[in-house]
């Protein structure tokens, strides 16, 4: 193993350990952390949530030393990954195919069987545990795209999370020769996770990758028009991925705008957002390792005088409704498409199948 990740820029300024108690508790730049030094435990509850980077005034990323760590370990072994495949989107018994078929949730239906221009592609969670929210935003689609169709399937994010990156390729390859098959040329994303995973992924093919709210913003005027405003201010979370570029983020806030719904910030949005806990599948690895980040969201939620909170990311709705009980969290597309939606419920109900 490498005893030591060298990098001589590093000033010592500590501000990427300011919002990260993983780094505080080092006590001093990790770049002067030896690799040795950074346990097993350690390595696993990084949240790779980007927040030290994005403080990083030199623009380094202090969690590289722990991810090197986190990939050694695989590869020799000392973490056995096969405790994990349930994981893993391309073991056929993996968690979100386990709890679609608990719950009776099939989408055969509304999967291609012929060439179709328009793909939505709602991601692992959506699909999931909203059907409902999966097919009303289809139905939104097919208006404005006659003839859309859905494909349920993981754009690959959970294998490169546990270091396995030649699956997550091959995976994407798989994914990449079904939409080539379908002579698809749109895919609309639900998922900031998945959409900046595939923008990345098939950026260098034919196919536009759009975001989910990009497409309801250009066509607000068809939107359910009940007034369905909140007469008290919501807060807005932004999920990880979207931390850099910011297309969810702007486009979810340009529609609560258009609504007139009152919003109100958290101290850190937007590039300086905080993991809502569930960031690099930690807890799967170390029991309770995002659980500061979730505690710290939710005081920043209550901080900011909201009474409610929009999530667009359905990983951070689900831990942020069990951290920032009892304010209630909603997912944006379901406000925007005024559905009913029943993740929570469907997640309790798996929950229970499964246990
Ligand atoms: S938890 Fe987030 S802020 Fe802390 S080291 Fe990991 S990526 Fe950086
Ligand atoms: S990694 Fe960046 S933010 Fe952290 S101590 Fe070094 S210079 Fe400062």
């Amino acid at each position: 193993m490498r005893e030591s990740f060298s990098t001589p820029q590093c000033a010592g300024c500590l501000a990427c350990a300011e919002d990260c108690a993983l780094l505080r508790g080092y006590g001093r730049p990790i770049f002067q952390v030896p690799l040795h030094e950074i346990t097993a435990e350690q390595a696993f509850a990084c949240l790779q949530c980007g927040l030290c980077a994005a403080a990083c005034p030199l623009g380094l990323d202090p969690a590289d030393p722990l991810r090197v760590k986190r990939q050694e370990l695989v590869e020799v072994g000392v973490v056995n990954l096969g405790d994990y495949r349930y994981l893993c989107p391309d073991e056929h018994d993996n968690m979100w195919a386990l709890c679609r078929a608990a719950l009776g949730i099939d989408y055969d239906d509304i999967e291609p069987r012929e060439a179709t221009s328009t793909l939505f592609f709602p991601g692992c969670t959506i699909a999931t545990y909203s059907p409902r929210l999966t097919r009303a935003f289809l139905e939104f689609l097919d208006g404005i795209y006659p003839g859309a169709k859905a494909v349920v399937d993981c754009c690959g994010k959970p294998l490169r999370y546990m270091g396995l990156n030649d699956r997550a390729q091959q995976h994407l390859k798989r994914l990449e020769a079904k939409l080539e098959q379908w002579c698809v040329s749109r895919l609309v994303v639900g998922c900031p996770n998945c959409y900046y995973e595939l923008l990345e992924g098939l950026g260098g093919n034919a196919i536009e990758v759009v975001d989910v709210y990009s497409l309801l913003y250009s066509h607000r005027s068809l939107l359910p028009v009940e007034d369905r405003r909140p007469s008290v201010p919501y807060t807005v979370h932004d999920p990880c991925p979207d931390r850099e570029a910011g297309v969810f983020g702007k486009q979810v806030r340009a529609l609560l705008e258009y609504l007139e719904v009152p919003v109100r910030e958290m101290r850190h949005h937007g590039r300086y957002t905080i993991c809502c806990g569930t960031g690099g599948m930690a807890k799967h690895f170390v029991p309770g390792a995002g659980d500061w980040s979730a505690q710290l969201r939710a005081e920043e939620a209550r901080a900011s005088g909201a009474q409610g909170m929009f999530a667009y990311c359905m990983s951070c709705l689900f831990n942020l409704a069990d951290s920032c009980t009892p304010l209630p969290v909603v997912h944006a597309l379901s406000f925007f498409l005024n559905v009913q939606d029943e993740a929570l419920d469907n997640r309790r109900k798996s929950r229970e199948a499964l246990s």
